[in-house]
């Protein structure tokens, strides 16, 4: 009964897997599944209130901000980039870097803080990059960005605030 019970999980886990993303891949990524529960979780409505209706359309519509309108694209301070939603710490300033895009640029987030799925949207296959604490829509990553990662994650600088590192 128990041999059997583990085969049917291990089966389902195995169907699962394949419809997402080989499991040979071997992607270094955080893929968190699309309608994963977040941590922080508010109603649509309440978005609204607390976002700016930039930060809205950003971090809850996908939307993406204007190439080279960011205040953030030469913040050139020690410090880290937070969530504009939910104040998680994303990207620390030392991996930042000037792609030349027009968007504040990264080449790796801090540890856990971002995830990504598949958009097929606009015609494009793109990896997108969200918030793991609020799913907050964040900008997308590729890969031809600089070492040690050659990741480049482009961030919608509405979607972060920055603080100031203090020592
Ligand atoms: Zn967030």
């Amino acid at each position: 009964m128990i041999t059997r019970r583990l085969f049917l999980t291990t089966g389902a886990i195995g169907l699962g897997a394949a419809t997402t993303s080989p499991w040979w891949a071997g992607t270094p990524r955080a893929e968190t599944p699309a309608g994963a529960a977040f941590q922080v979780v508010h109603a649509d409505a309440e978005w609204r209130k607390l976002l700016n209706a930039d930060q809205y359309a950003v971090l809850r519509k996908s939307a993406t901000e204007q190439p080279f309108t960011s205040q953030l694209l030469h913040e050139k301070r020690r410090g880290n980039f937070a969530c504009a939603g939910c104040d998680l710490d994303l990207f620390a300033s030392d991996t930042k870097f000037d792609s030349g895009t027009g968007w504040p640029s990264f080449w790796a987030p801090l540890d856990g803080s971002v995830g990504t799925e598949r958009d097929s949207s606009f015609g494009m296959l793109r990896t997108a990059v969200h918030c793991s604490r609020c799913g907050g829509h964040l900008g997308h990553v590729f890969d031809d960005g600089p070492k040690p990662t050659g990741l480049r994650y482009c961030i919608n600088g509405v979607a972060l605030t920055f603080k100031p590192a203090t020592a």
